[in-house]
């Protein structure tokens, strides 16, 4: 397959992971070189959670190897943690010498990063040391790399305040000591609500440095959550197929509500369900990274932030809509999250549709598909994990201490 426009030659950090495994398939079937690099931390959490994808996934090795056998394209696997291991990072860029690196490979479950204080600075460390060390190695390589990293849309913290949250920058009015009044544009500041998404805001300004000092070309998607499981290319082969986290601190809420409807439990309601959340589908994630790969910032251009969402809805209304599919009742359960019961969201997303994203919208057909998928592998569901067991501060659950 060789339809890509340019072919390029893609380092992916973190493409064992959900979103970074269907996006190093899609672009190796269009015919980019596709090399993964991941440390494999996600799978030993799941260990160590006693969790597992509710669907098969396979090794790296089968699915690397099934991959080949289905496309006739072949992608190639180092296990390197680039938190821990710059050295072998750089060594693989040198060698490599990729024209794009796409960062996924992060801690991102923002439960699992508040459940003690050995998971806060796990997620600290691994993070923010995985993100400077990919900028240090672009720079010390000499190359020009175009980095594409995936941040959230929780660095704005939950709720526009009226506004339309802008692609990044927020345009200011500030009156000078004169007293004249002038214009700026700022990076829109930053409101974390856990320490995941503090990573992901720091990441911001790491990206913001590299950009001014050493003119890297760099893309941060800001991304909503991510609902579904499969693209064409995991569908291609069983031994394909993404992973699909059910649990309480990895499972992303719809697909969590739809795994609980399709097994007859009750669909669990943080709070009042009037959150407003942005949301993505796996198959527009994938669909972004190729646009964004095809959009290269210009040398000396600032940072390209973009929105990368397609949604907006209330928590409640999607337990309504797939209770209504289902037939599972709606239990309402303390919030974990220390956060406003309600609040309402408007994001600019105009960027991505700008360049071709034609929106995958929630629509039933679709639920219906993940629900699906859920009911085929039921038999894999370990049902004590499907609670969200984290908390965010010490009085919501005093003694909640990680075993850890
Ligand atoms: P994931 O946990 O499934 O995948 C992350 C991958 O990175 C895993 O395979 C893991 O093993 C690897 N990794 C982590 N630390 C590493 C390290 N130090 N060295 C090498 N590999 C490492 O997560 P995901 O859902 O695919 O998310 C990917 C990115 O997208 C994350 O950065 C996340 O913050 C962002 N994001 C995800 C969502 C979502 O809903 N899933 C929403 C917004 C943003």
């Amino acid at each position: 397959m060789t339809n890509a426009k340019v072919r390029k030659k893609i380092i992916v950090l973190g493409g064992d992971g959900f979103c970074g495994w269907p996006t190093s398939l899609r672009l190796s079937g269009l015919g980019h070189e596709v090399i993964i690099i991941d440390n494999l931390s996600r799978r030993r959490i799941d260990e160590e959670c006693g969790t597992n994808s509710l669907t098969p996934i396979q090794s790296i090795d089968v699915r690397l190897r099934a991959w080949e056998e289905v496309s006739g394209n072949r992608i190639r696997f180092y296990r390197i943690d680039i938190a821990e291991e710059y050295d072998r990072l750089l060594s693989a860029i040198r060698e490599e010498k990729p024209d794009v690196i796409i960062h996924f490979a992060e801690q991102r479950s923002a439960p699992y990063s508040m459940k003690s204080s050995l998971l806060k600075r796990y997620t600290v460390n691994n993070n923010i040391k995985a993100t400077h060390h990919v900028l240090c190695a672009i720079v010390e390589s000499g190359l020009d790399i175009h980095l594409i990293h995936l941040g959230t849309m929780g660095v704005y913290g939950y709720g526009s305040a009226g506004i339309r949250i802008p692609e990044g920058y927020l345009d200011i009015e500030v009156k000078t000591d004169n007293g004249d009044r002038v214009n700026q544009q700022i990076l829109y500041p930053t409101n974390p609500g856990s320490i995941y998404h503090m990573t992901k805001s720091l990441d911001q300004l790491l990206f913001h440095y590299y950009n001014k000092n050493d003119r890297l070309r760099i893309t941060d998607l800001h991304q909503g959550i991510v609902w579904g499981t499969n693209t064409p290319e995991t569908q291609a082969d069983e031994r394909l197929i993404n992973r699909f986290d059910y649990d309480g601190d990895y499972g992303t809420v719809l697909n969590r509500f739809l795994m609980q409807g399709a097994v007859g439990h009750p669909i669990t309601v943080h709070g009042t369900g009037g959150q407003t959340r942005a949301f993505i589908h796996i198959q527009d994630t994938v669909r972004c990274l190729e646009l964004a790969v095809d959009h290269p910032p210009e040398l000396g251009e600032r940072v390209l932030i973009m929105n990368q969402m397609t949604e907006t809805r209330r928590v409640i209304d999607l337990a309504q809509v797939v209770s209504r599919l289902t037939g599972s009742e709606i239990a309402f359960v303390p919030n974990p999250r220390k956060e406003a019961a309600e609040n309402e969201l408007h994001v600019d997303n105009s960027h991505f549709i700008s360049k071709g994203l034609v929106p995958v919208t929630l629509n039933e057909g679709l639920m219906m598909e993940v629900s699906e998928i859920a009911k085929k592998y039921a038999y894999r569901t370990d049902y004590s994990k499907i609670p969200a067991m984290s908390t965010w501060t010490k009085e919501q659950r005093p003694g909640n201490v990680h075993p850890l």
